[in-house]
């Protein structure tokens, strides 16, 4: 089982966003079993917050396989779909962070102004790693909404034909094209007067 350790490894720091999203993918892969090698997992991240490093590294669903589906819907929802059969389930982070000193709050109000005294760090660091622990060891109910079932399951990801840009010659899949003075050009290239120089 891949831990907390290995993931932070991967993320750059531990912080309680990448430890939600461990809890979140270490019950998807209870739930669901086996970790995906190619693309029998799929994963619908509602965010792009740290979580979603954990989510990757946990579950094999990843942005460059196209078995990690992110949706911008700013929720702290995660669905976890298996192909073909469309077995999934789906997992809302319902989480109260534990309740804080007034200490820690004067203290997080100083960070917050760009306060990086000594005092304010030590304490902000310590609420920090107090916030980590409590997720990493809370029960599943106390973080997680879970429904399961049979859920739609999104395309595969296909194979485009990809088409030289009129404009700055670069290579551009088919579905992403746009028509400009009737050549056909990239997003960037229609969306800016493009200089080529
Ligand atoms: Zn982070
Ligand atoms: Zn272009």
């Amino acid at each position: 089982m891949i831990t907390f350790e290995d993931v932070v490894e991967f993320h750059g720091h531990a912080c309680p966003g990448l430890a939600l999203g461990y809890r979140v993918s270490v019950f998807a892969v209870k739930e669901l079993g086996e970790k995906a090698s190619d693309e029998e997992l799929v994963a619908i991240v509602e965010n792009n917050s740290c979580a979603v490093d954990a989510v990757q590294v946990v579950t094999g669903c990843t942005f460059g396989k196209g078995n990690l589906i992110f949706k911008d819907y700013g929720k702290q929802v995660y669905t976890f779909i298996k192909r073909p059969s469309g077995d999934g389930i789906r997992i809302s982070i319902d989480w109260e962070s534990p309740e804080e000193t007034d200490e820690e709050k004067r203290m997080w109000d100083r960070y917050i102004k760009g306060d990086r005294s000594e005092e304010v760090l030590h304490t902000v660091h310590a609420r920090k790693a107090k916030r980590i622990r409590t997720i990493l060891t809370a029960e599943d109910d106390e973080l997680l909404k879970v429904i399961k079932g049979r859920m739609t399951l999104p395309e595969e990801a296909k194979i485009y034909l990809s088409l030289r840009c009129a404009l700055c010659d670069e290579k551009v899949m088919e579905p992403r094209v746009r028509v400009k003075d009737g050549k056909i050009v990239c997003i960037p290239c229609f969306e800016r007067n493009y200089e080529k120089r």
